[in-house]
């Protein structure tokens, strides 16, 4: 299969790469050039663990390359997948499709014969309608199909994500379409797992719906830990308890500092309007949202409490910026809302993650930034836990209090437990819906 790739961000570049590893000839097309340049030279733009050892092998066996000329990439492409950014639209939360429309208009000018037209990107329901209706005016000459098969992978755990999915979405309506797809996906099925064969809406709903469901679940436990510090119930011992029972399941019962990232934020906002737009109000997403906001409002007010109400001159050693570990992107990141609040409230920030510096630096001004969290806590008033890296997971708490000038800590990860952290040395610790000491 020839596959044109278009869009090498996190999805474009992880699903380039994948195709590719299973043996399809596949060109990755974007317009960023200095992306184009670090993947021209082997090197991967974003931090994803195990994709520059993938892309290198795939690039060495001629089956993957990287190009902006699109018409060279269409030209013998069996499948052309669009890639491409779908944020939240400014000031109205819908989806900004613009990238999506650009892309897909920039693809049918060059065509030139008929391909199957694939919508990776996450769209509202009636967009892969649009697009076709977009194909048949710019081309009326080319009977292309259109697809939706919307991603679910994870960053930090993308590639594992993309080759042994717990299901694979294919909206199509014709079943050349669907026979395409199912070539496409076909080593896949060496391996057992479903392929769920839609109508475009339905799998363009599959996706929101999906999204919206696992930013409800960590927002139900954020809830469930806030009722916990009130009422002295421990939410990582209710988590497990919920989490045995077989219809809950116990992913996405980590009480933290509230979801973020480049997919949950604007998919819930956007499937909100969805609602709205369609006269039928999704209610527990809307609050969903709003209480998401609420969430990271307390993380401040955790902090500003373990440090007696006061944050002018106190430093602050944050550990983690991204959203989750094992990436660096800091796209709605919950540190982008509560770092700025403690630097404007007179505190000195001291910042420390292993990837978030090339995006953060620019997001973050009037930070300091460290490589190591025992220097970035020397002589320092507070330690914040925001983020739960591997390199945050096994401190010594012994040798970290003893350089604070005042040992707390803010556990927004629940990484440690109150007893630890006071037999170690601190005088405060304070977490997320357990036992604290203030
Ligand atoms: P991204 O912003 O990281 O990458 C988009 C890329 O597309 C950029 O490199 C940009 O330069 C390129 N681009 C834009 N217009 C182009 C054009 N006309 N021609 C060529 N290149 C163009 O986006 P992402 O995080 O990979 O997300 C892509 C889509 O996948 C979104 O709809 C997102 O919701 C969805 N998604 C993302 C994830 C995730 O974890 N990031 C997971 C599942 C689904």
């Amino acid at each position: 299969m020839k596959i044109a790739m278009i869009g090498t961000g996190y999805v474009g570049l992880v699903s380039g790469v994948c195709f590719s590893d299973f043996g399809h000839e596949v060109v990755c097309v974007d317009k960023n050039q200095d992306k184009l340049a670090l993947l021209r030279a082997g090197k991967t733009p974003i931090f994803e663990p195990g994709l520059d050892r993938l892309m290198a092998r795939n690039m060495a066996a001629n089956r993957l390359s990287f190009t902006d000329d699109l018409r060279d990439a269409t030209q013998d492409a069996d499948t052309v997948f669009i890639a491409v950014g779908t944020p939240s639209r400014r000031g109205d939360g819908h989806a900004d499709l613009s990238f999506v429309f650009g892309a897909v208009k920039e693809v049918a000018e060059v065509l030139t014969k008929p391909a199957v037209i694939v919508i990776k990107s996450t769209v509202p329901v009636g967009t892969n309608r649009k697009v076709a209706e977009l194909l048949k005016e710019v081309r009326p000459d080319l009977a292309c199909d259109v697809v939706s098969n919307p991603e679910f992978l994870r960053e930090g755990a993308a590639i594992d994500d993309f080759m042994h999915p717990d299901r694979v979405v294919v909206g199509v309506e014709s079943e050349r379409a669907s026979e395409v797809m199912r070539e496409v996906y076909r080593p896949l099925a060496l391996r057992d797992y479903p392929l769920l064969t839609t109508d475009l809406e339905t799998a363009e709903m599959i996706k929101y719906a999906a999204n919206a469901f696992l930013a409800t679940k960590v927002t139900f436990i954020n809830e469930i830990a806030m009722l916990c510090e009130k009422t002295g119930a421990d939410v990582k011992d209710v988590a497990n308890g919920m989490g045995f029972d077989s219809r809950i399941g116990p992913k996405f019962l980590q009480a933290g500092p509230g979801y973020g990232g480049s997919c949950f934020p604007k998919d819930t906002m956007a499937l909100a309007r969805i609602g709205q737009d369609n006269s039928s109000p999704l209610q527990i997403v809307e609050t969903v949202i709003k209480v998401n906001e609420e969430v990271k409002r307390l993380m401040i007010e955790k902090i500003i409490d373990l440090c007696d109400g006061k944050l002018q001159n106190k430093t602050i050693a944050v550990l983690g910026l991204t959203f989750k570990p094992d990436t660096d992107d800091m796209r709605d990141a919950p540190a982008l809302t509560i770092v700025p609040v403690l630097v404007g409230r007179g505190a000195n920030v001291r910042v420390v993650d292993p990837q978030a510096f090339r995006e953060a630096e620019s997001l973050l001004p009037n930070v300091a930034w460290f490589d190591d969290p025992y220097a970035a806590t020397d002589g320092a008033d507070a330690v914040v836990m925001l983020t739960e890296w591997n390199e945050f997971r096994a401190l010594d708490l012994r040798e970290m209090a003893g350089r604070m000038a005042q040992p707390r800590m803010a556990d927004l990860r629940n990484i440690y437990s109150c007893d630890l952290a006071l037999d170690a040395g601190f005088e405060a610790y304070s977490g997320m819906g357990r036992k604290s000491k203030l």
